[in-house]
């Protein structure tokens, strides 16, 4: 999978995909991620990327022009499967969301900033619409490398423990059951007695039980069937 990011503050991004499993996961060639500097497609002698709204009033848009010359010039490299405009008003992300995008060969993210960007590139360059909830971040440079976290970390290989993103919270419907590593025993906060049993059974058989027990705690409408969609940030 390659994502390219465009932004006006690509600096933002740097040390995200530059640490950890997203960094192994571009070290092992299963994922790409290239952020790129808007301002190098802006033909102004500032390099501006932004303008004041046509009509009036607070905050200003991102341009047309260097959006459109950036996912032109990109198009003619590779196709692409989808152009997606981070966006609070777009669908949720939400588990099902990741798992269909996570088997995209290649997409773009376009960030927005300031008052945001000019309606015509939604209307005419962007093909989906993505939002990491129901608040408004100052850029979409957070809302892009959770998007792409969440699809690179359900690529095969990427996670250590080939079944680990399988058995994450939304994947089966239910949250995670709660986790334990060493010491079993902490100054008297003990470890479930049945994880050190080795009884692998009974071990899935209490892991089964607590994550249903959670989800009808924390999120009973996963239990409803209203699906996961965004459900996990819209309440
Ligand atoms: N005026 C816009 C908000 C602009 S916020 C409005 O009221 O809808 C600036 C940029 O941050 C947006 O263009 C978008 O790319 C990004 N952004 C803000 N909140 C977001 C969210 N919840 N999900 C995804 N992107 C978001």
């Amino acid at each position: 999978m390659r994502i390219d990011i465009l932004s006006a503050v690509p600096r933002l991004l740097d040390s995200w995909f530059g640490e950890s499993i997203l960094q192994r996961a571009q070290t092992k060639g299963l994922a790409e991620v290239h952020v790129h500097d808007l301002r190098q497609w802006s033909t102004d002698k500032h390099r501006r990327v932004d303008d004041y709204p046509y009509g009036g009033g607070a905050g200003m848009v991102m341009t047309l022009e260097p959006v459109h010359r950036a996912i032109t010039e990109l198009k003619g490299q590779r196709s692409y499967d989808e152009v997606i405009y981070m966006s609070p008003d777009g669908e949720l992300l939400g588990q099902e969301l990741a798992n269909t995008l996570s088997t995209r060969t290649n997409l773009i993210l376009l960030c927005g900033h300031y008052k945001g960007i000019d309606e015509r590139i939604r209307q005419h360059l962007v093909t989906r619409e993505v939002s990491i909830g129901n608040y408004v971040l100052s850029g979409g440079e957070l809302a892009a490398a959770v998007v792409s976290d969440a699809l690179i970390r359900l690529i095969p290989g990427v996670l250590g423990d080939a079944t680990s993103a399988l058995s994450d919270s939304f994947q089966d419907g239910l949250v995670a059951p709660p986790a334990y590593t060493r010491p079993a025993d902490y100054q008297g906060w003990q470890v479930p007695e049945v994880l050190l049993s080795g009884h692998e059974g009974k071990i899935d058989a209490w892991r089964h039980e607590q994550a249903l027990e959670r989800t009808r705690q924390r999120r009973p409408e996963l239990l409803q069937g209203g699906g996961n969609e965004g459900d996990a940030t819209d309440r």
